[in-house]
């Protein structure tokens, strides 16, 4: 599944190649993919006339904005977004095509058919579901030591399932938490009102710092087409915990271990994280 920094790879990526760009027609071949408006002819009759200004993110959606509307979109497992020119033959798992008035399409493909978008009237769709109940994205100011450290005071759910929680901060996959875990030296399965604001403060800067390395080597891979397994496999050379189990600790050489934490693979050395 894309996580925040290959999606944000994504974004970065399709906004340059679809900024100023106005959908002449839509084609929509898989229509529950639409999930607002509820009828597909709807959705490709709004859509049509408008330019592309901006691609926003939240967590994982990303956020197209244009002259009147928003399209926001989550890719959820396989869901990938390639522009292509119109001419090039269309594969079987293209469920939604973009046809823009230079003679290129902006295509999306998904194989597990999980994706979804949505549409609303500029502005509205960070009031609207599925935005509304997500908490700040990693990177907002509003993802500050104050509003976290007052999130873990309130709960006794284990720091992993807060950091997951999209409520919470949105955006932070399996795999980041592991490794932001590490990089704090908090254990996994401490309770969330037990950590104090300086353990609070490790965890908070680990998540956003685990990200940003994650984009940055993501980043700098600019192609027409992004698969978002390939953007994982780039990074997955760089982690320390996540998978490593029975290899020795990068810090102290201690044997990685694997637990399960709210039901999730999770990955620790024992020796550091506490
Ligand atoms: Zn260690």
């Amino acid at each position: 599944m894309p996580e925040l920094p290959e999606v944000e790879t994504v974004r970065q990526t399709l906004l340059q190649l679809v900024r100023n760009k106005t959908i002449e027609r839509v084609s929509v071949h898989w229509g529950n993919i639409i999930k607002r408006p509820q009828d597909p002819n709807e959705f490709k009759r709004l859509l049509e006339g408008q330019t592309i200004l901006d691609i926003e993110r939240k967590g994982k959606f990303m956020i197209f904005n244009m002259n009147d509307l928003s399209l926001v979109s989550h890719l959820r497992m396989e869901g990938k977004f390639g522009v292509f020119d119109a001419s090039e033959e269309k594969p079987k798992h293209t469920h939604v095509i973009f046809h823009f008035d230079d003679g290129t399409d902006l295509r999306y493909d998904d194989v597990r058919k999980f994706g979804t978008m949505h549409v609303f009237e500029k502005g509205e769709e960070l009031k609207e579901k599925p935005l509304k109940q997500l908490g700040p994205d990693p990177f907002e100011d509003a993802f500050s030591l104050e509003y976290f450290h007052e999130k873990l005071q309130r709960t006794s759910r284990n720091i992993k399932s807060v950091l997951l929680d999209q409520a919470v901060v949105a955006g932070l996959g399996n795999i980041y938490v592991d490794e932001a875990l590490f990089k704090a030296r908090v254990h996994p399965e401490r309770l969330a009102n037990t950590l104090t604001k300086d353990e609070a403060e490790r965890v908070r800067t680990a998540s956003v710092d685990i990200i940003n390395e994650a984009i940055r080597q993501g980043g700098s891979t600019i192609r027409s087409y992004i698969n978002s397994q390939g953007q994982i496999g780039m990074f997955q050379q760089q982690l320390k915990v996540y998978g490593k189990e029975n290899t020795g600790c990068p810090q102290c050489g201690t044997e990685i271990t694997k637990l399960k934490v709210g039901g999730r693979g999770t990955h620790i050395c024992p020796q550091c994280q506490s």
